[in-house]
């Protein structure tokens, strides 16, 4: 019965001005990561797909982002400032500051907010699951207990983990209480 499927709408899709102008201004390798990342949203947050499995799936499905599908992706999206895995979106007209974020080495023991982790660890499957299992993802809180031989030991938002030195130098947090003395 097709007359239960809602009607085709045959409004073409395009950008808000800010982010066209944005999108306009990058050069093709931004232009790529830009499409990789919409392509990660859309698997993340629209079609439910796992965090940890988002950027492998992304490249597998090798969806071609045309400019027209980038505009309906803004839309559908709400031109989220970053990928899945806090890494900034080229192009968005609301990028997020993450100037106070520093890697989990570098961070004292305390409380934090999970940033970013950096596209070279996006394409350790691993620690991406280690990461996940942990709930250490992008906006979540953690705690950072004590530095040893095996590494770095976290609380996180569903479990206690121990991430190595090759995940805390490429995990970015937000520090939320001052070291204790
Ligand atoms: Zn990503």
């Amino acid at each position: 019965m097709t007359d239960l499927l809602p009607a085709p709408t045959a409004t073409e899709p395009t950008m808000p001005a800010p982010t066209a102008a944005a999108v306009a201004a990058l050069s093709d390798g931004e232009l790529d990561l830009r499409r990789h990342m919409l392509a990660e949203r859309l698997l993340s947050d629209v079609i439910g797909l796992p965090w940890e499995l988002v950027h492998d799936e992304a490249e597998a499905w090798g969806l071609e982002v045309s400019h027209r599908l980038d505009a309906r992706l803004v839309v559908l999206l709400d031109d989220p400032a970053t990928c899945p895995h806090g890494n900034p979106i080229p192009g968005t007209a609301r990028p997020a500051d993450q100037s106070d974020a520093v890697t989990a080495d570098e961070a004292p023991l305390g409380r934090v907010e999970v940033v970013r982790i950096t596209e070279e660890l996006e394409e350790d499957g691993p620690a991406l699951r280690l990461l996940a299992g942990a709930g250490l993802r992008p906006g979540r809180r953690a705690e950072l207990v004590s530095r040893g031989d095996d590494g770095l030991v976290v609380v996180g938002a569903t479990a206690d983990t121990v991430l190595p030195a090759r995940v805390t130098s490429d995990l970015y947090v937000r520090v939320l209480s001052a070291p204790t003395a």
